[in-house]
Protein backbone atom coordinates (compact mmCIF):
# COMPACT_ATOMS: atom_id res chain seq x y z
CA UNK A 1 0.00 0.00 0.00
CA UNK A 2 1.33 3.35 -0.82
CA UNK A 3 2.26 5.96 2.28
CA UNK A 4 -0.51 8.69 2.48
CA UNK A 5 0.99 11.73 1.40
CA UNK A 6 3.05 14.20 3.50
CA UNK A 7 1.30 17.68 2.60
CA UNK A 8 2.55 20.96 4.31
CA UNK A 9 -0.28 22.70 6.10
CA UNK A 10 -0.92 26.21 5.64
CA UNK A 11 -3.35 27.76 8.41
CA UNK A 12 -5.00 30.94 8.30
CA UNK A 13 -8.34 32.58 8.18
CA UNK A 14 -10.01 32.88 5.63
CA UNK A 15 -8.76 30.62 1.80
CA UNK A 16 -10.77 32.16 -1.08
CA UNK A 17 -10.84 29.94 -4.34
CA UNK A 18 -10.42 31.67 -7.31
CA UNK A 19 -9.04 35.28 -8.24
CA UNK A 20 -12.24 36.73 -10.44
CA UNK A 21 -13.66 39.82 -9.63
CA UNK A 22 -15.93 38.19 -6.77
CA UNK A 23 -12.66 36.50 -5.06
CA UNK A 24 -10.73 39.53 -4.82
CA UNK A 25 -13.42 41.86 -3.89
CA UNK A 26 -14.39 39.71 -1.07
CA UNK A 27 -10.38 39.47 0.03
CA UNK A 28 -10.25 43.80 -0.17
CA UNK A 29 -13.61 44.04 1.64
CA UNK A 30 -12.11 41.52 4.46
CA UNK A 31 -8.40 43.60 4.33
CA UNK A 32 -10.33 46.42 4.28
CA UNK A 33 -12.81 45.57 7.62
CA UNK A 34 -9.61 44.16 9.41
CA UNK A 35 -7.64 47.10 8.99
CA UNK A 36 -10.63 49.08 10.21
CA UNK A 37 -11.03 47.13 13.38
CA UNK A 38 -7.27 47.08 14.14
CA UNK A 39 -7.55 43.07 13.96
CA UNK A 40 -5.96 42.15 10.38
CA UNK A 41 -7.18 38.71 9.11
CA UNK A 42 -4.64 36.15 7.37
CA UNK A 43 -6.33 35.99 3.94
CA UNK A 44 -4.89 33.89 1.01
CA UNK A 45 -6.20 33.33 -2.85
CA UNK A 46 -5.60 30.78 -4.79
CA UNK A 47 -6.10 31.17 -8.44
CA UNK A 48 -5.44 28.39 -11.57
CA UNK A 49 -4.50 30.37 -14.07
CA UNK A 50 -0.39 31.27 -14.53
CA UNK A 51 -1.23 34.76 -13.23
CA UNK A 52 -4.04 36.80 -12.45
CA UNK A 53 -6.74 37.23 -15.29
CA UNK A 54 -4.65 34.42 -17.56
CA UNK A 55 -8.23 32.83 -17.08
CA UNK A 56 -11.00 35.41 -16.84
CA UNK A 57 -13.08 36.08 -20.33
CA UNK A 58 -16.23 38.04 -20.17
CA UNK A 59 -17.83 41.01 -22.55
CA UNK A 60 -17.23 43.43 -20.89
CA UNK A 61 -19.17 46.23 -19.94
CA UNK A 62 -18.90 47.31 -16.44
CA UNK A 63 -21.99 48.72 -14.34
CA UNK A 64 -19.56 50.41 -11.63
CA UNK A 65 -21.76 49.95 -8.56
CA UNK A 66 -20.30 47.82 -6.38
CA UNK A 67 -16.62 49.11 -7.35
CA UNK A 68 -18.23 52.59 -5.76
CA UNK A 69 -18.85 50.60 -3.06
CA UNK A 70 -15.78 48.47 -2.80
CA UNK A 71 -12.89 51.60 -3.22
CA UNK A 72 -14.68 54.80 -4.01
CA UNK A 73 -11.07 56.20 -4.85
CA UNK A 74 -11.11 53.93 -8.06
CA UNK A 75 -10.31 57.26 -10.56
CA UNK A 76 -6.92 57.81 -8.54
CA UNK A 77 -5.86 54.53 -7.43
CA UNK A 78 -5.81 54.07 -11.32
CA UNK A 79 -8.70 51.61 -12.07
CA UNK A 80 -8.28 50.50 -15.66
CA UNK A 81 -11.99 51.94 -16.77
CA UNK A 82 -10.84 53.75 -19.76
CA UNK A 83 -13.95 53.94 -22.16
CA UNK A 84 -17.38 55.22 -20.91
CA UNK A 85 -20.22 53.97 -23.18
CA UNK A 86 -20.92 56.58 -25.23
CA UNK A 87 -24.00 54.88 -27.43
CA UNK A 88 -26.19 51.65 -27.38
CA UNK A 89 -27.61 49.62 -30.16
CA UNK A 90 -29.81 46.74 -30.12
CA UNK A 91 -30.56 44.94 -33.97
CA UNK A 92 -32.17 42.22 -34.98
CA UNK A 93 -30.27 40.22 -37.56
CA UNK A 94 -32.45 38.76 -40.18
CA UNK A 95 -30.65 36.69 -43.30
CA UNK A 96 -29.48 39.45 -44.73
CA UNK A 97 -30.84 43.01 -43.71
CA UNK A 98 -30.88 44.10 -40.10
CA UNK A 99 -33.46 46.15 -37.84
CA UNK A 100 -32.89 48.39 -35.20
CA UNK A 101 -34.86 47.83 -32.59
CA UNK A 102 -35.18 50.18 -29.08
CA UNK A 103 -32.81 49.52 -26.18
CA UNK A 104 -34.34 47.80 -23.70
CA UNK A 105 -33.78 49.32 -20.54
CA UNK A 106 -31.60 46.88 -19.15
CA UNK A 107 -29.29 47.01 -21.54
CA UNK A 108 -29.04 50.84 -21.51
CA UNK A 109 -25.42 51.01 -20.78
CA UNK A 110 -25.08 55.02 -19.73
CA UNK A 111 -22.45 55.87 -16.46
CA UNK A 112 -20.91 52.14 -17.25
CA UNK A 113 -17.62 51.46 -18.84
CA UNK A 114 -16.18 48.91 -21.57
CA UNK A 115 -13.16 47.13 -20.02
CA UNK A 116 -11.13 44.08 -20.12
CA UNK A 117 -11.97 41.80 -16.99
CA UNK A 118 -9.14 40.52 -17.19
CA UNK A 119 -7.22 43.59 -16.46
CA UNK A 120 -9.80 45.01 -13.92
CA UNK A 121 -8.90 41.58 -11.76
CA UNK A 122 -5.22 42.13 -12.07
CA UNK A 123 -5.44 45.55 -10.72
CA UNK A 124 -8.00 44.55 -8.26
CA UNK A 125 -5.61 41.76 -7.04
CA UNK A 126 -2.26 44.78 -6.79
CA UNK A 127 -5.32 46.29 -4.26
CA UNK A 128 -5.97 43.35 -2.53
CA UNK A 129 -2.23 42.63 -2.22
CA UNK A 130 -1.36 46.25 -0.84
CA UNK A 131 -3.64 45.62 1.76
CA UNK A 132 -1.89 42.36 3.02
CA UNK A 133 -3.72 39.67 0.68
CA UNK A 134 -1.36 36.67 -0.27
CA UNK A 135 -2.27 35.63 -3.77
CA UNK A 136 -1.61 32.58 -5.17
CA UNK A 137 -1.30 32.45 -8.94
CA UNK A 138 -1.11 29.04 -10.56
CA UNK A 139 -2.34 27.02 -7.72
CA UNK A 140 -5.73 25.14 -8.57
CA UNK A 141 -7.57 24.41 -5.24
CA UNK A 142 -8.35 20.61 -6.51
CA UNK A 143 -10.25 19.31 -3.40
CA UNK A 144 -11.98 20.78 -0.21
CA UNK A 145 -11.13 19.43 3.02
CA UNK A 146 -14.29 18.11 4.81
CA UNK A 147 -14.36 16.91 8.51
CA UNK A 148 -16.86 16.61 11.14
CA UNK A 149 -19.48 17.84 8.33
CA UNK A 150 -17.85 21.24 7.65
CA UNK A 151 -15.16 22.96 5.05
CA UNK A 152 -11.90 23.01 6.34
CA UNK A 153 -10.39 24.31 3.46
CA UNK A 154 -8.83 23.14 0.75
CA UNK A 155 -5.79 21.69 -0.78
CA UNK A 156 -4.14 22.72 -3.63
CA UNK A 157 -2.97 20.27 -6.77
CA UNK A 158 -0.47 18.27 -6.49
CA UNK A 159 2.95 18.86 -9.43
CA UNK A 160 4.95 16.18 -11.33
CA UNK A 161 2.00 13.58 -11.79
CA UNK A 162 2.62 11.84 -14.93
CA UNK A 163 -0.37 10.52 -17.32
CA UNK A 164 -1.08 7.68 -15.59
CA UNK A 165 -0.58 8.81 -12.13
CA UNK A 166 3.11 7.72 -10.92
CA UNK A 167 5.03 10.71 -9.82
CA UNK A 168 7.81 12.19 -11.81
CA UNK A 169 11.09 13.81 -10.93
CA UNK A 170 10.35 17.30 -8.85
CA UNK A 171 6.89 16.05 -7.72
CA UNK A 172 5.52 18.07 -5.79
CA UNK A 173 2.45 17.34 -3.36
CA UNK A 174 -0.33 19.85 -3.04
CA UNK A 175 -0.50 22.08 0.03
CA UNK A 176 -3.15 21.98 2.70
CA UNK A 177 -4.92 25.10 3.00
CA UNK A 178 -6.94 25.16 6.03
CA UNK A 179 -9.17 27.94 6.95
CA UNK A 180 -12.11 28.89 9.37
CA UNK A 181 -14.18 29.48 6.40
CA UNK A 182 -13.14 29.32 2.76
CA UNK A 183 -14.87 31.26 0.14
CA UNK A 184 -15.28 29.28 -3.64
CA UNK A 185 -15.40 32.23 -6.17
CA UNK A 186 -14.91 29.89 -9.04
CA UNK A 187 -16.84 31.68 -11.29
CA UNK A 188 -19.18 29.31 -13.69
CA UNK A 189 -19.84 26.10 -12.91
CA UNK A 190 -16.41 25.84 -10.79
CA UNK A 191 -15.20 22.17 -9.99
CA UNK A 192 -14.99 22.30 -6.09
CA UNK A 193 -18.51 23.99 -6.15
CA UNK A 194 -19.99 21.75 -7.87
CA UNK A 195 -18.80 18.75 -5.26
CA UNK A 196 -20.04 20.88 -2.68
CA UNK A 197 -23.54 21.58 -3.79
CA UNK A 198 -23.84 17.57 -3.47
CA UNK A 199 -21.72 17.39 -0.48
CA UNK A 200 -24.13 19.41 1.47
CA UNK A 201 -26.83 18.50 -0.97
CA UNK A 202 -27.46 22.21 -1.53
CA UNK A 203 -29.29 22.25 -4.78
CA UNK A 204 -32.48 20.88 -3.28
CA UNK A 205 -34.91 23.47 -2.82
CA UNK A 206 -33.87 24.96 -5.89
CA UNK A 207 -34.35 24.64 -10.13
CA UNK A 208 -31.85 23.14 -12.38
CA UNK A 209 -28.66 25.89 -12.92
CA UNK A 210 -28.86 26.63 -16.75
CA UNK A 211 -26.19 28.57 -18.80
CA UNK A 212 -24.64 29.28 -21.82
CA UNK A 213 -21.41 29.14 -23.83
CA UNK A 214 -19.81 32.51 -25.05
CA UNK A 215 -17.11 32.67 -27.45
CA UNK A 216 -14.90 36.05 -27.76
CA UNK A 217 -12.63 37.41 -30.26
CA UNK A 218 -10.36 40.34 -29.61
CA UNK A 219 -9.78 42.49 -32.85
CA UNK A 220 -7.20 45.57 -33.73
CA UNK A 221 -9.50 47.31 -35.86
CA UNK A 222 -9.13 50.20 -38.10
CA UNK A 223 -8.81 53.37 -36.70
CA UNK A 224 -11.35 54.85 -38.97
CA UNK A 225 -14.08 52.04 -38.18
CA UNK A 226 -13.62 52.55 -34.82
CA UNK A 227 -16.42 54.39 -32.28
CA UNK A 228 -14.89 53.88 -28.91
CA UNK A 229 -17.61 53.27 -26.37
CA UNK A 230 -20.10 52.21 -28.58
CA UNK A 231 -21.50 49.29 -27.16
CA UNK A 232 -24.35 46.92 -29.93
CA UNK A 233 -26.01 43.79 -29.18
CA UNK A 234 -27.43 41.45 -31.71
CA UNK A 235 -29.80 38.89 -31.55
CA UNK A 236 -31.61 36.54 -34.44
CA UNK A 237 -29.36 35.34 -37.51
CA UNK A 238 -27.92 33.00 -38.19
CA UNK A 239 -29.00 31.14 -34.69
CA UNK A 240 -32.43 29.25 -35.50
CA UNK A 241 -35.09 30.85 -33.76
CA UNK A 242 -35.56 27.93 -31.50
CA UNK A 243 -31.52 28.58 -30.15
CA UNK A 244 -31.31 31.62 -27.13
CA UNK A 245 -28.53 34.09 -27.97
CA UNK A 246 -26.99 36.92 -29.76
CA UNK A 247 -23.58 38.49 -30.35
CA UNK A 248 -22.22 42.08 -28.18
CA UNK A 249 -19.15 44.06 -30.22
CA UNK A 250 -17.87 46.69 -27.20
CA UNK A 251 -15.41 49.32 -29.06
CA UNK A 252 -13.04 49.60 -26.34
CA UNK A 253 -9.70 51.70 -25.57
CA UNK A 254 -6.19 51.94 -28.39
CA UNK A 255 -8.69 50.67 -31.64
CA UNK A 256 -9.58 46.92 -30.20
CA UNK A 257 -12.86 45.58 -30.64
CA UNK A 258 -14.20 42.63 -29.01
CA UNK A 259 -16.83 40.72 -30.59
CA UNK A 260 -18.74 38.08 -28.65
CA UNK A 261 -21.40 35.43 -29.28
CA UNK A 262 -23.57 33.40 -27.14
CA UNK A 263 -25.36 30.83 -27.33
CA UNK A 264 -28.32 29.09 -24.68
CA UNK A 265 -26.75 25.52 -23.84
CA UNK A 266 -30.55 24.56 -23.99
CA UNK A 267 -30.47 24.07 -27.54
CA UNK A 268 -31.84 21.22 -29.08
CA UNK A 269 -29.86 20.38 -32.52
CA UNK A 270 -26.99 18.12 -31.65
CA UNK A 271 -26.03 19.01 -35.17
CA UNK A 272 -25.38 22.84 -33.95
CA UNK A 273 -22.15 23.90 -33.38
CA UNK A 274 -21.67 27.41 -31.49
CA UNK A 275 -18.21 27.69 -32.53
CA UNK A 276 -19.42 28.06 -36.40
CA UNK A 277 -22.26 30.21 -35.29
CA UNK A 278 -20.00 32.96 -34.32
CA UNK A 279 -17.26 32.93 -36.89
CA UNK A 280 -21.12 32.82 -39.55
CA UNK A 281 -22.25 35.65 -37.83
CA UNK A 282 -19.48 37.89 -38.55
CA UNK A 283 -20.00 37.89 -42.26
CA UNK A 284 -23.72 39.23 -41.93
CA UNK A 285 -23.41 42.21 -44.27
CA UNK A 286 -24.43 44.67 -41.53
CA UNK A 287 -21.53 43.30 -39.31
CA UNK A 288 -18.62 42.11 -41.60
CA UNK A 289 -17.23 46.26 -42.72
CA UNK A 290 -16.03 46.50 -39.41
CA UNK A 291 -13.46 43.67 -39.90
CA UNK A 292 -11.93 45.13 -42.63
CA UNK A 293 -8.16 45.83 -42.44
CA UNK A 294 -8.03 44.66 -39.18
CA UNK A 295 -6.12 41.84 -37.19
CA UNK A 296 -7.61 39.25 -34.80
CA UNK A 297 -4.98 39.12 -31.84
CA UNK A 298 -7.14 36.51 -29.30
CA UNK A 299 -9.56 34.23 -28.71
CA UNK A 300 -11.82 32.69 -25.98
CA UNK A 301 -14.48 30.92 -24.59
CA UNK A 302 -16.58 30.66 -21.36
CA UNK A 303 -19.38 29.10 -19.92
CA UNK A 304 -22.31 31.42 -18.40
CA UNK A 305 -25.12 31.31 -15.95
CA UNK A 306 -28.20 31.73 -16.93
CA UNK A 307 -30.63 30.06 -13.85
CA UNK A 308 -31.25 33.61 -12.21
CA UNK A 309 -32.90 33.66 -8.72
CA UNK A 310 -34.38 30.05 -8.63
CA UNK A 311 -32.11 28.47 -9.79
CA UNK A 312 -29.86 29.57 -7.08
CA UNK A 313 -28.36 26.97 -4.46
CA UNK A 314 -28.03 27.52 -0.84
CA UNK A 315 -25.38 29.88 -0.90
CA UNK A 316 -23.73 29.23 3.12
CA UNK A 317 -22.82 25.85 4.27
CA UNK A 318 -20.54 24.98 7.81
CA UNK A 319 -16.88 26.19 6.76
CA UNK A 320 -17.80 27.92 3.47
CA UNK A 321 -19.80 30.12 1.32
CA UNK A 322 -20.48 30.27 -2.83
CA UNK A 323 -20.17 33.41 -4.16
CA UNK A 324 -19.94 35.10 -7.24
CA UNK A 325 -20.97 33.39 -10.97
CA UNK A 326 -19.72 30.19 -8.62
CA UNK A 327 -23.31 30.44 -6.97
CA UNK A 328 -24.76 31.77 -9.95
CA UNK A 329 -25.23 35.43 -9.58
CA UNK A 330 -25.27 36.38 -13.48
CA UNK A 331 -28.12 38.97 -14.50
CA UNK A 332 -29.35 37.55 -17.87
CA UNK A 333 -31.04 40.58 -19.62
CA UNK A 334 -28.18 42.81 -18.50
CA UNK A 335 -25.32 40.07 -19.61
CA UNK A 336 -23.61 41.21 -16.93
CA UNK A 337 -22.46 39.56 -13.29
CA UNK A 338 -19.38 41.50 -12.89
CA UNK A 339 -21.42 44.06 -10.76
CA UNK A 340 -22.97 40.98 -8.58
CA UNK A 341 -20.37 39.03 -8.04
CA UNK A 342 -18.09 41.41 -6.60
CA UNK A 343 -20.86 42.63 -4.44
CA UNK A 344 -21.83 39.09 -3.24
CA UNK A 345 -17.90 38.93 -2.21
CA UNK A 346 -18.24 41.86 -0.36
CA UNK A 347 -21.34 40.60 1.52
CA UNK A 348 -20.26 37.22 2.34
CA UNK A 349 -16.78 39.07 3.59
CA UNK A 350 -18.53 41.39 5.75
CA UNK A 351 -20.79 38.22 6.98
CA UNK A 352 -17.18 36.30 7.75
CA UNK A 353 -15.57 39.42 9.35
CA UNK A 354 -18.11 39.17 11.80
CA UNK A 355 -18.14 35.64 12.50
CA UNK A 356 -21.34 34.90 11.85
CA UNK A 357 -21.13 33.77 8.02
CA UNK A 358 -24.48 32.00 7.99
CA UNK A 359 -25.93 35.57 7.64
CA UNK A 360 -24.64 35.82 4.17
CA UNK A 361 -27.42 34.51 2.03
CA UNK A 362 -29.88 36.86 4.42
CA UNK A 363 -27.69 39.86 3.57
CA UNK A 364 -27.54 39.14 -0.04
CA UNK A 365 -31.52 38.83 -0.11
CA UNK A 366 -31.29 42.31 1.33
CA UNK A 367 -29.10 43.86 -1.26
CA UNK A 368 -29.67 45.63 -4.47
CA UNK A 369 -28.38 42.32 -6.12
CA UNK A 370 -31.64 40.36 -5.27
CA UNK A 371 -33.54 43.52 -6.28
CA UNK A 372 -32.45 43.19 -9.58
CA UNK A 373 -32.02 39.18 -9.98
CA UNK A 374 -35.76 38.68 -8.99
CA UNK A 375 -37.03 41.64 -11.26
CA UNK A 376 -35.28 40.05 -14.14
CA UNK A 377 -36.33 36.28 -13.37
CA UNK A 378 -38.83 35.34 -15.71
CA UNK A 379 -37.06 36.62 -19.06
CA UNK A 380 -34.80 34.05 -19.99
CA UNK A 381 -36.73 31.14 -19.46
CA UNK A 382 -39.63 33.14 -21.40
CA UNK A 383 -37.44 32.46 -24.59
CA UNK A 384 -37.98 29.20 -24.07
CA UNK A 385 -40.93 29.14 -26.45
CA UNK A 386 -38.54 30.50 -28.92
CA UNK A 387 -37.11 34.19 -29.84
CA UNK A 388 -40.62 35.85 -30.92
CA UNK A 389 -42.53 34.98 -27.74
CA UNK A 390 -39.35 35.79 -25.68
CA UNK A 391 -38.65 39.36 -26.72
CA UNK A 392 -42.51 39.62 -26.13
CA UNK A 393 -42.65 38.15 -23.08
CA UNK A 394 -39.12 40.47 -22.11
CA UNK A 395 -41.38 43.57 -23.48
CA UNK A 396 -44.43 42.97 -21.63
CA UNK A 397 -42.80 41.41 -18.43
CA UNK A 398 -40.25 45.33 -18.78
CA UNK A 399 -42.76 48.01 -19.00
CA UNK A 400 -45.99 46.52 -18.03
CA UNK A 401 -45.30 44.02 -15.24
CA UNK A 402 -42.34 45.44 -14.11
CA UNK A 403 -40.45 42.59 -12.95
CA UNK A 404 -43.51 42.07 -10.40
CA UNK A 405 -45.39 38.84 -11.93
CA UNK A 406 -47.16 36.71 -9.13
CA UNK A 407 -45.74 33.60 -11.29
CA UNK A 408 -42.01 32.62 -11.67
CA UNK A 409 -41.14 30.65 -14.83
CA UNK A 410 -39.20 27.18 -13.89
CA UNK A 411 -35.95 26.38 -14.78
CA UNK A 412 -34.63 22.55 -16.82
CA UNK A 413 -31.14 21.04 -16.85
CA UNK A 414 -29.27 21.97 -20.46
CA UNK A 415 -27.72 18.68 -20.71
CA UNK A 416 -31.77 16.94 -20.84
CA UNK A 417 -32.64 18.80 -23.66
CA UNK A 418 -30.51 17.79 -26.80
CA UNK A 419 -32.86 15.82 -29.41
CA UNK A 420 -31.70 12.81 -31.11
CA UNK A 421 -29.22 13.99 -34.54
CA UNK A 422 -31.37 11.13 -36.62
CA UNK A 423 -34.38 13.60 -36.57
CA UNK A 424 -32.48 17.52 -36.35
CA UNK A 425 -31.28 19.71 -39.71
CA UNK A 426 -27.31 19.74 -40.01
CA UNK A 427 -26.68 23.37 -40.37
CA UNK A 428 -25.20 24.75 -43.76
CA UNK A 429 -21.43 25.90 -42.23
CA UNK A 430 -19.08 27.78 -44.69
CA UNK A 431 -15.38 27.43 -44.76
CA UNK A 432 -13.13 29.95 -42.73
CA UNK A 433 -11.72 32.71 -45.15
CA UNK A 434 -8.76 33.30 -43.00
CA UNK A 435 -9.85 37.06 -42.65
CA UNK A 436 -13.18 37.23 -40.84
CA UNK A 437 -13.75 33.63 -40.14
CA UNK A 438 -10.69 31.38 -39.20
CA UNK A 439 -10.61 27.41 -38.22
CA UNK A 440 -10.80 25.78 -34.56
CA UNK A 441 -7.13 25.23 -34.25
CA UNK A 442 -6.46 28.83 -35.67
CA UNK A 443 -8.60 30.50 -32.70
CA UNK A 444 -7.04 28.14 -30.10
CA UNK A 445 -4.04 28.75 -31.12
CA UNK A 446 -4.93 32.79 -29.94
CA UNK A 447 -6.09 31.72 -27.08
CA UNK A 448 -1.83 30.59 -25.74
CA UNK A 449 -3.79 27.68 -24.00
CA UNK A 450 -1.35 25.34 -22.70
CA UNK A 451 -0.94 22.48 -20.51
CA UNK A 452 2.04 20.28 -19.31
CA UNK A 453 1.14 17.21 -21.73
CA UNK A 454 2.53 14.37 -19.42
CA UNK A 455 -0.46 14.30 -16.41
CA UNK A 456 -3.76 12.62 -15.97
CA UNK A 457 -6.49 13.95 -18.27
CA UNK A 458 -8.50 16.78 -16.46
CA UNK A 459 -11.21 16.03 -18.73
CA UNK A 460 -12.41 12.73 -16.89
CA UNK A 461 -14.72 10.44 -18.17
CA UNK A 462 -16.98 8.55 -15.96
CA UNK A 463 -17.64 5.65 -18.39
CA UNK A 464 -15.35 5.03 -21.07
CA UNK A 465 -17.85 3.38 -23.38
CA UNK A 466 -20.30 5.86 -23.11
CA UNK A 467 -18.98 9.05 -25.84
CA UNK A 468 -19.02 5.47 -28.31
CA UNK A 469 -21.96 3.84 -27.61
CA UNK A 470 -24.25 6.56 -26.40
CA UNK A 471 -23.17 9.88 -27.91
CA UNK A 472 -21.97 8.96 -31.29
CA UNK A 473 -24.91 6.98 -32.12
CA UNK A 474 -27.76 8.98 -30.44
CA UNK A 475 -26.22 12.73 -31.08
CA UNK A 476 -23.62 12.34 -33.51
CA UNK A 477 -20.71 12.94 -30.88
CA UNK A 478 -21.97 16.65 -29.90
CA UNK A 479 -19.21 17.36 -28.11
CA UNK A 480 -17.23 17.92 -31.19
CA UNK A 481 -19.12 20.71 -31.73
CA UNK A 482 -19.78 22.23 -28.68
CA UNK A 483 -16.44 22.08 -27.51
CA UNK A 484 -15.06 25.63 -28.58
CA UNK A 485 -11.39 24.32 -28.89
CA UNK A 486 -11.67 21.00 -30.99
CA UNK A 487 -10.56 19.15 -27.41
CA UNK A 488 -13.03 16.10 -28.58
CA UNK A 489 -12.62 14.15 -31.48
CA UNK A 490 -13.77 10.70 -33.18
CA UNK A 491 -11.25 9.15 -34.74
CA UNK A 492 -11.07 5.38 -36.39
CA UNK A 493 -8.44 3.39 -35.29
CA UNK A 494 -8.19 -0.44 -37.36
CA UNK A 495 -12.43 0.44 -37.67
CA UNK A 496 -13.32 1.14 -34.92
CA UNK A 497 -14.83 4.37 -33.45
CA UNK A 498 -12.31 5.98 -30.29
CA UNK A 499 -12.91 9.16 -28.62
CA UNK A 500 -9.47 11.23 -28.53
CA UNK A 501 -8.98 14.20 -25.87
CA UNK A 502 -6.66 16.70 -27.28
CA UNK A 503 -6.70 18.01 -23.46
CA UNK A 504 -4.07 20.29 -24.21
CA UNK A 505 -6.46 22.70 -26.43
CA UNK A 506 -8.83 23.53 -23.77
CA UNK A 507 -9.83 26.32 -22.65
CA UNK A 508 -11.68 25.91 -19.50
CA UNK A 509 -14.93 26.97 -21.02
CA UNK A 510 -16.55 24.31 -18.43
CA UNK A 511 -19.47 23.63 -21.64
CA UNK A 512 -18.76 19.64 -21.72
CA UNK A 513 -19.45 19.28 -17.85
CA UNK A 514 -22.14 21.13 -18.16
CA UNK A 515 -24.00 19.89 -21.85
CA UNK A 516 -22.69 16.70 -22.15
CA UNK A 517 -26.38 14.51 -22.66
CA UNK A 518 -25.04 12.15 -20.06
CA UNK A 519 -23.16 13.71 -17.56
CA UNK A 520 -20.39 11.66 -18.24
CA UNK A 521 -17.87 14.57 -18.34
CA UNK A 522 -16.21 15.81 -15.66
CA UNK A 523 -13.98 18.63 -15.67
CA UNK A 524 -11.35 18.77 -12.73
CA UNK A 525 -8.31 21.05 -12.41
CA UNK A 526 -5.50 20.50 -14.77
CA UNK A 527 -1.45 20.94 -13.13
CA UNK A 528 -1.11 24.45 -11.94
CA UNK A 529 -0.79 26.99 -14.47
CA UNK A 530 -2.14 24.92 -17.56
CA UNK A 531 -5.15 26.75 -19.49
CA UNK A 532 -5.26 29.86 -21.33
CA UNK A 533 -3.50 33.10 -21.00
CA UNK A 534 -5.28 35.19 -22.00
CA UNK A 535 -3.86 39.05 -22.23
CA UNK A 536 -7.02 41.18 -22.04
CA UNK A 537 -10.18 39.42 -22.01
C1 LIG B 1 -18.73 35.97 -23.00
C2 LIG B 1 -19.09 36.63 -21.71
C3 LIG B 1 -19.46 37.96 -21.70
C4 LIG B 1 -19.78 38.59 -20.50
N1 LIG B 1 -20.06 39.93 -20.51
C5 LIG B 1 -20.23 40.57 -19.35
C6 LIG B 1 -20.36 41.99 -19.33
O1 LIG B 1 -20.32 42.65 -20.37
N2 LIG B 1 -20.54 42.59 -18.13
C7 LIG B 1 -20.56 41.88 -16.96
O2 LIG B 1 -20.72 42.48 -15.88
N3 LIG B 1 -20.45 40.54 -16.96
C8 LIG B 1 -20.26 39.87 -18.11
N4 LIG B 1 -20.07 38.52 -18.11
C9 LIG B 1 -20.16 37.79 -16.84
C10 LIG B 1 -18.94 38.02 -15.96
O3 LIG B 1 -17.77 37.74 -16.70
C11 LIG B 1 -19.04 37.12 -14.75
O4 LIG B 1 -20.27 37.34 -14.12
C12 LIG B 1 -17.91 37.37 -13.77
O5 LIG B 1 -16.68 37.14 -14.38
C13 LIG B 1 -18.07 36.47 -12.55
O6 LIG B 1 -17.02 36.71 -11.67
P1 LIG B 1 -16.52 35.55 -10.69
O7 LIG B 1 -15.44 36.14 -9.87
O8 LIG B 1 -17.67 34.94 -10.00
O9 LIG B 1 -15.94 34.40 -11.65
P2 LIG B 1 -14.80 34.44 -12.76
O10 LIG B 1 -14.67 35.78 -13.36
O11 LIG B 1 -15.08 33.29 -13.66
O12 LIG B 1 -13.46 34.14 -11.96
C14 LIG B 1 -13.22 32.91 -11.37
C15 LIG B 1 -11.72 32.75 -11.15
O13 LIG B 1 -11.52 31.58 -10.36
C16 LIG B 1 -10.48 30.79 -10.92
N5 LIG B 1 -10.74 29.40 -10.53
C17 LIG B 1 -11.79 28.64 -10.91
N6 LIG B 1 -11.72 27.43 -10.31
C18 LIG B 1 -10.61 27.45 -9.55
C19 LIG B 1 -10.01 26.49 -8.69
N7 LIG B 1 -10.55 25.29 -8.47
N8 LIG B 1 -8.86 26.83 -8.07
C20 LIG B 1 -8.29 28.05 -8.26
N9 LIG B 1 -8.82 29.00 -9.07
C21 LIG B 1 -9.97 28.69 -9.68
C22 LIG B 1 -10.60 31.06 -12.41
O14 LIG B 1 -9.40 30.76 -13.07
C23 LIG B 1 -10.93 32.54 -12.43
O15 LIG B 1 -9.78 33.34 -12.42
C24 LIG B 1 -19.76 37.85 -19.28
C25 LIG B 1 -19.38 36.52 -19.29
C26 LIG B 1 -19.03 35.90 -20.49
C27 LIG B 1 -18.57 34.48 -20.47
S1 LIG C 1 -12.78 20.50 -23.15
FE1 LIG C 1 -14.61 21.25 -22.14
S2 LIG C 1 -13.90 22.90 -20.81
FE2 LIG C 1 -12.26 22.48 -22.27
S3 LIG C 1 -12.61 23.94 -23.92
FE3 LIG C 1 -13.67 22.05 -24.51
S4 LIG C 1 -15.75 22.27 -23.75
FE4 LIG C 1 -14.50 23.85 -22.76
Amino acid sequence: MSEPLQRDVMECDVVIVGAGPAGLSAAIRLAQLGQEAGQPLTVIVVEKGAEVGAHILSGAVLEPRALNELLPDWKERGAPLHTPVATDEFRLLLGSSSLRLPTPPQMKNHGNYIISLGNLCRWLASQAEALGVQIFPGFPAAQAIIADGAVKGVITGDFGVDKKGDHKAGFQPGIELRAKHTLFAEGCRGSLSQQLMQAFDLRKECDPQTYALGIKELWEIDPALHTPGKVSHTVGWPLPSDTYGGSFLYHMENHQLAVGFVVGLDYSNPHLDPYQEFQKFKTHPSIAPVFAGGRRISYGARALNEGGVQSLPTLSFPGGSLIGCAAGLLNVPKIKGTHTAMKSGMLAAEAVFANTPETYPEALKNSWVWEELYAARNIRPAFHKGLWAGMLYAALDTYILRGKAPWTFRNHADHTQLKEASGCPKPDYPKPDGVVTFSRMDSVFLSATNHEENQPCHLTLKDPAVPVDINLPLYNAPEQRYCPAGVYEIVEEAGAARLQINAQNCVHCKTCDIKDPTQNIVWVPPEGGGGPNYPNM
